[in-house]
């Protein structure tokens, strides 16, 4: 099974080559200022300056949601109209939280081992679904640029970012092949520890290898998403992979879901030293909405272990209990209203915590550095007032009654991811243009491909790009012969042998 899509990976990889190298259409200006009313301008007109003026003209954007879970297992449709017990994001919701585009994430729940590849590529395709279904609502964007013609547009961006590392099941090359099919960031860990970076989600666990932050193969990990212009997301990672990112990454980095550990004192937050670290970086922290990050009293009260294991027996029980007929994985889906049980019964905190960290990033790491990373549809729990996207008005009215400015709301709603984008973008190209070397294709590469069937002259053409890993000793000349290798990719191969 594994095997035969990791063989459609290359073919893909072999045939998408160039598209990478694309080059985007020219952008026009933002239209954020613009006097022009946006597609969700109430007839009746609000005061220049008023939170609602500020909120309806701005570029939104929201790096964290997991939507596309309900996507793929619940066959969701953004068009249909769910109550908020239900689902944090559809189409109505975007349309009255004037939210202007979404990172969906690619959430590779553990639970898929030996099959994560698959699983991230389904959905990705759920994401794409979508979009194609609505084209009038809804596009894909890949790039700063992509978002605000989409805006202009008055269309509803749709991006793409992996959340856990194993996803990419210690291959590089897979690692550009999420990057070809628009994935735009990855979180280097999720709250598992996985073979090069290690988590702030399971430190504590003995039975877990750990690494002291990353391997040498994870750092090369975050080289390789620089030089193709994917953002590194230290969200759920450990303290010391944290500190190795920053040290290795040559873009800014994003936290794009993680609130602040001075306020509320868990290890998924920012202490305010890396909060410092990332400014200085350039990078932006989104502020997760979820209750136990955003509100030490809430946190106290759902952190306790006799109740949490309750919790988890239920769900045991239950996967038991309905069991897939295809042998598949029961999901975070199927049991998620276990957990929301279970978060119920502690009390809602009030808004003013949320806003309460976005104010504490403002003011440690800069105004420069901070944004939202709601966590929509993968949190059991918010702050009051705040039940889907829909309440994103809120955040601007309590920001507004701080004192925040106009432009300094802009930044935070969504001008500086966008500034990130930018950046990270142009690193890639410096880097691109730098040439950096590819690595150099095995001879279970080229056999994977010449089993797909790939042209010759699209071989000798990916041979002369990469070079080879390997001698053509005779036995491997017979091999490849016996594969159906003709005498240019042999050739290819005998000029190709990189030191
Ligand atoms: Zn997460």
């Amino acid at each position: 099974m594994k095997r035969i899509f990791r063989s459609l990976l290359f073919l893909l990889l072999a045939s998408t080559l160039t598209l990478a190298q694309r080059t985007p259409p020219p952008h026009k200006k933002p239209a954020r200022h613009a006097s022009a009313p946006t597609r969700t301008a109430s007839a009746r007109p609000a005061a220049p300056n008023s939170a609602q003026a500020i909120h309806q003209s701005a570029l939104i954007i929201d790096t964290h949601a997991d939507t596309p879970q309900r996507f793929l297992d619940e066959h969701f449709d953004l068009a249909e109209n769910t109550p908020v017990s239900d689902g944090h994001i559809d189409f109505g919701k975007i349309k009255q939280g004037n939210l202007g585009a979404e990172f969906f994430s690619i959430w590779v729940e553990p639970v898929f081992k030996g099959h994560y590849a698959q699983r991230t590529m389904d959905l990705i395709d759920s994401v794409y679904q979508q979009a194609a279904r609505h084209p009038d609502k809804m596009v894909m964007a890949f790039s700063a640029d992509d978002i605000v013609r989409a805006h202009q547009q008055h269309k509803f961006a749709a991006l793409m970012g992996i959340e856990g590392g194993h996803a990419i099941e210690n291959d590089i090359r897979l690692l550009r092949d999420y990057y070809r099919l628009g994935v735009r960031y990855m979180t280097l860990t999720w709250s598992n520890t996985n073979d090069w970076a290690d988590s702030s989600g399971d430190l504590e666990d003995p039975n877990v290898k750990h690494h002291n932050g990353m391997t040498d193969f994870g750092k090369d990990v975050v080289r390789e998403m620089n030089r193709l212009g994917m953002i590194v997301d230290v969200s759920h990672v450990s303290d010391a992979t944290f500190y190795q990112a920053l040290l290795v990454s040559q873009a800014p980095v994003i936290a794009s879901h993680s609130s602040s550990r001075a306020l509320t004192n868990h290890p998924r937050n920012m202490t305010d030293d890396m909060l410092r670290a990332v400014a200085r970086n350039g990078g932006v922290v989104m502020v997760n909405f979820y209750s136990a990050f955003v509100d030490e009293n809430y946190r106290k009260a759902s952190s306790d272990p006799e109740k949490a294991k309750q919790r988890d027996a239920e769900i045991e029980a239950y996967k038991k209990a309905h069991p897939h007929a295809d042998g598949s994985p029961v999901t975070y889906e199927e049991t998620a209203f276990i957990e929301k049980k279970w978060s119920a019964q502690f009390p809602r905190p009030p808004l003013k915590s949320l806003i309460d960290h976005i104010d504490h990033v403002a003011t440690v790491a800069g105004i420069d550095h901070v944004g939202l990373g709601s966590d929509f549809d993968g949190i059991t729990s918010s702050p009051q007032g705040l039940d889907s996207v829909a309440d994103l008005p809120k955040i601007t009215e309590a920001l507004v009654q701080r004192g925040y400015t106009r432009e300094q709301i802009d930044k935070i709603l969504g001008g500086n991811i966008l500034r990130v984008m930018r950046e990270v973008e142009a690193t890639a190209k410096r880097l691109q243009s730098e040439g950096t070397e590819f690595a150099p294709l095995s001879l279970e590469d080229i056999e994977l491909m010449l089993g797909n069937k790939v042209t010759s002259a699209h071989l000798v053409d990916l041979i002369q790009e990469h070079g080879v890993s390997f001698d053509l000793t005779p036995a491997i000349r017979a091999r490849l012969k016996a594969a159906n290798a003709d005498q240019s990719v042999l050739a290819a191969i005998a000029k190709g042998k990189k030191k």
